[in-house]
């Protein structure tokens, strides 16, 4: 499903307590919010108003519905009056689906002249939205609360924001992925428990030989391949005169493409070490297919294929851009300290700062022919980069801010796509945070989703969430994991 075909239901607390006028009145608000809301412009998603409850039965069918209900993507609730929250519990306990207290109220303002009990009776959120959240409180559950003017655009840009990473959890519920070969050789940080991971996240992670992909790539025909070829020509500048080269990688991408729709797959994984039977390691091929949105991961690394798929999912129609990522190299000079990432070929053109360039040259490890790639500059702007890594027993979800620059240097001869950054808090405190955690060298980069939805995303999950921000100390984070690690043994 795409973003537009989720919808979130507005269910607004009440009682019986105040007479039908007044509940007539919240139903026609509670309406009129939604409406005005979905004609914002600032929601991704459409929010659906269903009922306005009065009694634990509306409480408990509505979320059941929403629970069964595939494009129901999560519930977003409100008081208007005071709504008893023992009403709650059974609905809640039940409840299966993203969660957001949305802490607003109809009225701006205090109307000076006409406030009077009546007012008071039907316009008391800031005490009904307080017992509200007690008791999702005292249920430990998962929930993001938003509180503001439900008209002004800063309040309905974060209920959009959320409603992405709502997506996000729905996306990678039905996750499949695809793998090529086993982890690189004897590599620790790409492994990882997947039944754990399939029961936390719902990623179904499962292996193809390398010997069927063959098939799909050797069954490519020469038109689809050319037709292929004129769409290379149109966005990308072709910089190389081995078109032979980049014909296979256009065979490549068509033969995997084609391959995971078949399985409905939305992200895969291979290796260098197992390329039995293909000619080149895909290098454009992966680019194109992660531009699609698919997710990619190297050297088998199925996790950060995984989140470059759910990244990419949160973020869809935004063109800030998501790649795959792995740190390289640092630039080490004082008061100009950058790391370089980049990969042996797979950075994903979505974040390239002008057309990308196709271009072949040889790669020293995996003993194939020369693969072509697309060459590019990432783009300045702010950003983060993701990891998940798996601690044993649990997963934690490492977000740190970085600030992308224009690369300092145009390094002529590196033959791929480099993206460069100044980490939080600075280089070297961020590197000493991000391997206290045991943050991984691959990494999601992006500009378009942003830490808040990270958090929001791994607490829907119920996944340990670190961010490592511009205010990030070694010592405090050094306290937090060791805390987190005694909190989530005892969860
Ligand atoms: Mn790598």
């Amino acid at each position: 499903m795409a973003m537009k075909d989720y919808e979130f239901w507005f269910v607004v607390g009440s009682q019986f307590l105040y007479g039908p006028e007044v509940l007539d009145i919240i139903d026609e608000r509670a309406r009129e919010m939604a409406d005005k809301l979905n004609a914002s412009g600032k929601l991704p998603c459409k929010i659906v108003y269903k009922v306005t409850a009065k009694t634990p039965e509306e409480i408990t069918n509505v979320v059941k519905e929403a629970n069964y209900t595939d494009k129901c993507a999560g519930i977003i609730t409100w008081c208007h009056t005071f709504s008893p929250s023992k009403m709650w519990i059974n609905g809640f306990a039940l409840l299966q689906k993203p969660y957001c207290h949305f802490a607003t109220q109809y009225n701006r303002e205090i109307p000076n002249e006409e406030i009077d009990m009546d007012f008071m009776n039907l316009n008391q959120a800031a005490h009904g939205d307080r017992e509200h959240g007690f008791i999702a409180a005292r249920l430990r559950m998962p929930r993001k609360v938003i509180a503001g003017y439900w008209q002004d655009e800063d309040v309905q840009e974060r209920l959009g924001s959320w409603m992405r990473a709502a997506v996000g959890a729905a996306f990678s519920k039905n996750l499949k992925v695809m793998r090529f070969g086993d982890n690189m050789r004897n590599v620790a940080v790409t492994e990882g428990d997947k039944v754990g991971v399939q029961e936390k996240l719902g990623w179904q992670v499962n292996t193809w030989p390398v010997g069927t992909l063959v098939e799909y790539i050797n069954e490519v025909s020469d038109e689809e391949v050319s037709s292929m070829m004129s769409e290379y020509n149109e966005k990308y500048e072709m910089n190389t005169d081995n078109l032979d080269a980049v014909r296979y990688q256009a065979k490549e991408e068509l033969g995997i493409k084609r391959m995971l729709d078949d399985e409905g797959c939305k992200a895969f994984t291979n290796t260098f070490e197992d390329l039995y039977g293909m000619e080149q390691l895909p290098g454009l091929a992966t680019q194109r297919l992660m531009e699609k949105g698919y997710g990619y991961g190297g050297e088998g690394d199925w996790k950060v294929s995984a989140m470059t798929a759910v990244l990419k999912a949160i973020s869809e129609g935004q063109t800030g851009g998501t790649a795959f990522m792995e740190d390289y190299t640092y630039h080490l000079v004082k008061g100009s300290e950058y790391s370089l990432g980049a990969h042996m070929l797979e950075v994903c053109p979505s974040v390239a700062a002008e057309k990308p360039k196709i271009e072949v040259h040889p790669l020293g490890i995996g003993g194939k022919s020369d693969p072509a790639r697309l060459v590019f500059e990432g783009h300045p702007g702010d950003a983060i980069v993701v990891s998940l890594v798996d601690m044993g027993g649990r997963l934690r979800l490492i977000v740190q801010d970085i600030e992308c620059v224009k690369p300092i240097m145009p390094m002529p001869n590196l033959p791929v796509a480099r993206v460069m950054w100044k980490a939080m808090p600075n280089l070297t405190t961020g590197v000493e945070c991000w391997i206290m955690a045991g943050g991984a060298h691959h990494t999601v980069l992006s500009y378009d989703v942003t830490a808040e939805q990270m958090e929001d995303w791994a607490a829907m999950m119920d996944i340990e969430y670190v961010h490592i921000t511009k205010d990030t100390t070694v010592s405090t984070l050094k306290n937090d994991l060791f805390l987190a690690d005694l909190a989530w043994k005892l969860k």
